[in-house]
């Protein structure tokens, strides 16, 4: 056991050349903490249909209610979280909080208005042995059909291993649908998309930046939309669902919907938002001859 501390001593040393292991430490015995006193809270982000404008799933997405730093943005914590193998517990905990919530709404609402919902995954997750046995009694737990949950994966995430494939194949004949991330920003997104199951790719929102902007001889904003096209086009061949993400205009997103997207996320749709606000735009988008006798309004 000494051996094996000296030993993990000096990969620590060896690592902290290039980066603040001290920092990554405080904040990761910070993360355990916060995880056992239950201070992460899952907000879920409105995946929004460009066609009907309605709400057909949703991204979960996890925040961290710190007593004295505040609401603490997961691009701060998510890293380090991912270098100490936190990310497994912390993972664990948001995708069974989601399906629990999916769950929720599925009974209340029914699968015609609540269609998915969402984690992210890390590579991290993916290469734990443990990862589709947790999947699979989060689903069992919560009663969540799996053709309802969504796994965001990127994909350098799905790049490596014959472990990591035969986990998502395994997720696939559990009915678990799986989404590219940040589809576009990755390695080799063409061959990938081969061996991997995937049924939704998400365009990344650095396509769509800008996308709107129709400058003659603007070489970036032309470049944006092939590659918008390019990825529809190819979603189309594979049968794949598409989303755009980080849609911040209307202009924005009547370009992608022109271009073929169904689905859109961003700020212009809608934030994420707390479990109970998406409860409230679900029911107001139900039809009235479907919704539940408690959600009527007062006058009908
Ligand atoms: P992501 O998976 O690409 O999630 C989308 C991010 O873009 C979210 O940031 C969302 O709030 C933000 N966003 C959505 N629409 C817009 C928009 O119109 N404009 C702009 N500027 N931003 C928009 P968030 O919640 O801060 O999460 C950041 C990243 O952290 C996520 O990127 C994801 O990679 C990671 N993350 C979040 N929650 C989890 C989690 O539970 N597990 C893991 N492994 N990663 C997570
Ligand atoms: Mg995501
Ligand atoms: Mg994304
Ligand atoms: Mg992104």
């Amino acid at each position: 056991a000494a051996k094996q501390r000296g030993k993990d001593n000096w990969v620590r040393f060896a690592a902290g050349m290039e980066r603040p292991v001290h920092a990554d430490a405080q904040l990761g015995a910070e993360l355990r903490r916060g995880l056992d006193d239950g201070e992460f809270r899952v907000v879920y982000q409105p995946l929004v249909d460009l066609n009907r404008n309605l709400v057909t799933g949703v991204e979960a997405l996890v925040r961290w209610a710190h007593p004295t730093r505040g609401m603490v943005s997961p691009a701060d914590f998510i890293p380090v979280a991912e270098r100490t193998g936190l990310i497994v517990p912390l993972g664990r905990f948001v995708l069974r909080e989601t399906c629990r919530q999916a769950a929720a709404w599925l009974a209340e609402f029914g699968p015609e208005v609540v269609q998915k919902a969402g984690p992210n995954v890390s590579a991290r997750q993916l290469h734990d042995p443990d990862f589709v046995d947790d999947v699979r009694a989060a689903l069992a737990d919560s009663g969540l059909p799996g053709e309802f949950l969504v796994l965001e994966l990127t994909e350098s995430a799905v790049l490596r291993g014959q472990q990591v494939s035969r986990a998502l194949h395994e997720l696939h004949g559990m009915g678990v649908r799986l989404a590219l991330d940040d589809f576009g920003t990755g390695e080799s997104s063409l061959s990938l998309l081969r061996a991997f199951p995937a049924s939704i790719v998400k365009l990344d929102k650095s396509f769509v930046d800008g996308i709107e902007l129709d400058e003659p001889g603007s070489p970036a904003a032309m470049a944006r939309q092939a590659v918008a096209r390019a990825v529809i086009q190819m979603a189309g061949a594979l049968d794949l669902d598409t989303v755009a993400e980080g849609i911040e205009n209307a202009e924005q997103a009547e370009r992608l919907r022109q271009l073929g997207y169904s689905l859109g996320q961003g700020f212009h749709l809608a934030k994420p938002m707390s479990p109970e606000a998406v409860t409230r735009m679900l029911a107001d988008q139900m039809p009235a001859d479907q919704m539940p006798a408690d959600q009527m309004p007062a006058d009908q």
